[in-house]
């Protein structure tokens, strides 16, 4: 593809460093200087500008002589990289999840929009990140319930609950128990 405007060459550049995922399959970019081309998404790091070119199809940035990436596999019909977000999301998630984590800071260390990234984890894991939050915390907290005497107050902190009342809630809703009946109930190797 040939860009003539300065203004939509500078704009694409300015997608491909952002890896904003929404225009994956609308244009590949490549670098003159590695010889590969990747997907706008790709986190590979960000090339000059002076070094980009960019193309409509995969097809057409081989024609050329670039390889495909390894990474983002532009080259790669079925290969999701929505996955990849999803993935990351879930994994930032797992590490963090003892601190209060908001979905704007979730996507910002993902690197798209708080409402894209909503969407987008709903719609392959029909959960919203919120939900899947909690039921991780929920099952630390379970774990924690039947292995160890910590009080459920604790706990709540523990796995990363802001306060009481949402820690009741979303365990009630999980497990139709209360902390308390549900550690006197499955707690009795303790
Ligand atoms: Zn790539």
């Amino acid at each position: 593809m040939v860009v003539h405007a300065k203004f939509f060459f500078n704009e694409m550049v300015r997608i491909a460093n952002s890896c904003d995922h929404s225009y994956d399959g609308v244009f590949f970019y490549a670098v003159k200087t590695t010889g590969i081309f990747c997907r706008p998404s790709c986190k590979s790091r960000c090339p000059n500008k002076e070094n980009i070119t960019f193309f409509q199809t995969a097809e057409d940035a081989k024609q050329a002589g670039f390889r495909a990436c390894k990474r983002c596999q532009p080259d790669m019909v079925n290969f999701d990289p929505k996955m990849d977000l999803i993935n990351d999301t879930k994994a930032y998630i797992q590490e963090n999840y003892t601190e209060n984590l908001t979905l704007k800071r979730i996507a910002q260390n993902i690197g798209i929009s708080p409402y894209y990234l909503g969407r987008l984890f709903k719609e392959h894991t029909s959960r919203t990140p919120r939900t899947y939050l909690e039921n991780l915390r929920v099952r630390k907290a379970v774990h924690l319930l039947k292995n160890t005497d910590m009080s459920t107050i604790d706990i709540c902190y523990e796995v990363g609950f802001q306060n009481a009342s949402s820690f009741y809630h979303a365990f009630q809703k999980q497990t139709q128990y209360t902390p308390q009946q549900y550690r006197k109930d499955f707690s009795y190797d303790l």
